[in-house]
């Protein structure tokens, strides 16, 4: 077999095992609890688990919960269940809010090596003696205050003394560095919020870049993997676990997944939910891990399109078009075929006089054990497609018009003779004879026929809702629009056909079942379903149709 070339990160990994410089390779996924997973984490989960899947080590999952306002239990709850959704399982579950107390202690020891000090100026002094790319920064009058003075009022800080803004303790490193980051950055913040595990214990919460590379070398995390953004914060990671003398994890950076005619940020997917904008995290036009699972993505196909899009070093832009071919694909070979008519018209035989006769259907053609049969009853009603009728047929028009023949799937050839429209001039009744030698699999009538259109049997028909999807923004780049994203919204992204008609078989669908209804695409049972009602998620077309 072909060996496939290592990502860059692979590389990395390859070169410090083999070096020796770690003995076993540790990653982690640091999800914050904001919101839902989306298709773009997919992509660091299948990275992080996907290395020590294949050079051993493990996989911690840790929430990066240090921002108490906006973080919730709903959201740790749904993030677990995506990743084992998947197929990952992490071998430690923690908390950045876990590490709270040695967190404080880190600081503690900054400040006594003289290397953190408390700032009372007001968010805008500190952005005014901040410098600019090319100018170097300025001290703040409060940098240079004893150990003393900064233990006592850090001290304060933590046991609820001050208002929130009123000091901030700040890594003391250099206002003229190049990298506007180590400008003495911000490390800890007053903040009277209730925190999701810790309550009211906390009223100061350290910032990202002190609390990341510190959790990090807390769980001797070998290769902290992020996305481009954080290539400067680097320095400032590699200086923290530097001065503190702490186990020296590594960040790399890698490109953040950018997917065409979507957005992918928790922050603008909750307000597309609390905008009611979708119907939930979960909607399945969303680019969230619940969203594609609810659509009837696979967990296979959401890797399988991880592997694709591979790991790069430089921002690119996905088509969104890549993702459906690996569902395409995947179901193409898992989904039963089945007959579901979504615009129903009636079709009358009026020569078949059995009543009724069970027929049988090849379940999937592609699987390679024909993936078994089923019974599909017939009679002499039936529904059909409106669109396989055309009064005046088109040049080239293989299906049914008056005096057409066609093959009816798993069925009969029949020959149309007769229709009949009402008031308005709309058909509503299609009357055709059936050729009674032509059945399929012992068909003798000799007669060739180029269509064949699928149908289902109207007395036995159960009735269901069929939601069809389309992209959720009309625009490739809703972020790079000007104004804003929600105003690139696709106002067609969602078309419900009410009145379908499906095989009876389909009553057994499950949430976990994938059909293809044939000639229609691949759909799922959606969770609004109820006994009375079953309800159905379009996940893909057959083919590429989407319109450029
Ligand atoms: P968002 O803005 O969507 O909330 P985030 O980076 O703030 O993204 P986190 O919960 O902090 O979200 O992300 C957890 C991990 O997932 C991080 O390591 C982050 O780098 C990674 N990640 C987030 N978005 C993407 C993306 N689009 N492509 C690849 N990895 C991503
Ligand atoms: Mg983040
Ligand atoms: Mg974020």
């Amino acid at each position: 077999s072909e060996e496939k070339s290592l990502n860059f990160i692979e590389e990395i990994v390859e070169n410090d095992l083999n070096s020796g410089k770690y003995e076993t390779l540790v990653t982690r996924f640091p999800p914050e609890p904001n919101g839902y997973l989306h298709i773009g984490h997919a992509k660091a989960i299948c990275l992080n688990f996907g290395l020590t899947q294949k050079y051993g080590g493990y996989t911690n999952l840790r929430f990066d919960d240090t921002n108490p306002v906006t973080e919730k239990t709903e959201y740790v709850n749904s993030q677990q269940e995506d990743i084992k959704w998947l197929g990952f399982n992490w071998k430690n579950e923690l908390y950045a809010s876990d590490y709270f107390d040695e967190l404080y202690s880190f600081a503690v020891k900054l400040i006594e090596k003289g290397l953190a000090y408390v700032d009372e100026s007001s968010a805008d002094e500190i952005a005014a003696l901040k410098g600019t790319p090319t100018e170097p920064g300025q001290d703040s009058p409060y940098r240079n205050r004893s150990v003393e003075e900064n233990l006592n009022i850090f001290t304060r800080m933590k046991n609820g003394e001050f208002a929130d803004g009123a000091y901030i303790l700040r890594a003391k490193i250099d206002m003229a560095s190049p990298n506007m980051l180590m400008r003495d950055p911000i490390i800890y913040r007053i903040k009277h919020a209730e925190h999701h595990r810790t309550g009211n214990k906390w009223c100061i919460y350290p910032m990202y870049d002190f609390a990341h590379g510190q959790s990090d070398s807390i769980e001797n995390i070998t290769h902290s993997i992020c996305t481009l953004e954080y290539v400067s914060h680097r320095e400032l990671y590699d200086w923290f676990i530097e001065q503190l003398e702490i186990f020296p994890s590594k960040q790399y950076e890698f490109a953040r997944l950018n997917l065409t005619s979507t957005v992918m940020s928790k922050r603008k997917l909750l307000q597309l939910v609390n905008e009611n904008l979708v119907s939930g995290w979960d909607d399945p036009r969303m680019p969230t891990i619940s969203g594609l699972r609810r659509r009837g993505f696979t967990p296979k196909s959401v890797r399988e399109f991880c592997e694709r899009i591979g790991i790069a070093k430089r921002e690119n832009l996905i088509e969104l078009s890549l993702l459906e071919f690996c569902i395409r694909e995947d179901l193409n070979k898992s989904a039963n075929r089945v007959m579901a008519v979504l615009d129903p018209i009636k079709l009358i035989i009026t020569n078949y006089e059995k009543g009724t006769e069970d027929l049988i259907g090849e379940n999937n053609p592609e699987a390679e054990d024909g993936g078994g049969t089923r019974v599909i009853p017939f009679s002499n009603e039936l529904w059909i497609e409106r669109e396989d009728f055309m009064e005046v047929p088109a040049k080239k028009w293989f299906r049914l018009a008056p005096g057409a023949m066609v093959r009816l799937k798993f069925a009969y050839i029949v020959k149309c003779e007769d229709f009949v429209k009402d008031e308005n001039g709309n058909v509503t009744e299609i009357h055709c004879t059936y050729i009674p030698e032509s059945k399929s699999g012992n068909d003798t009538s000799g007669i060739n026929v180029k269509g064949t259109i699928h149908w289902v049997s109207a007395q036995h028909a159960k009735t269901a809702e069929i939601r069809l999807y389309d992209r959720l923004f009309s625009s490739e780049t809703p972020d790079a629009e000007e104004g804003d994203f929600k105003d690139y919204l696709n106002p067609e992204s969602l078309t419900i056909l009410p009145n379908a008609y499906i095989e009876p078989a389909l009553t057994d669908a499950d949430l976990d079942s994938r059909y293809q209804f044939i000639r229609k695409g691949y759909f799922c049972l959606d969770k609004d379903s109820t006994t009375d009602k079953l309800v159905f998620n379009r996940t893909v077309t057959l083919k590429d149709t989407f319109k450029k």
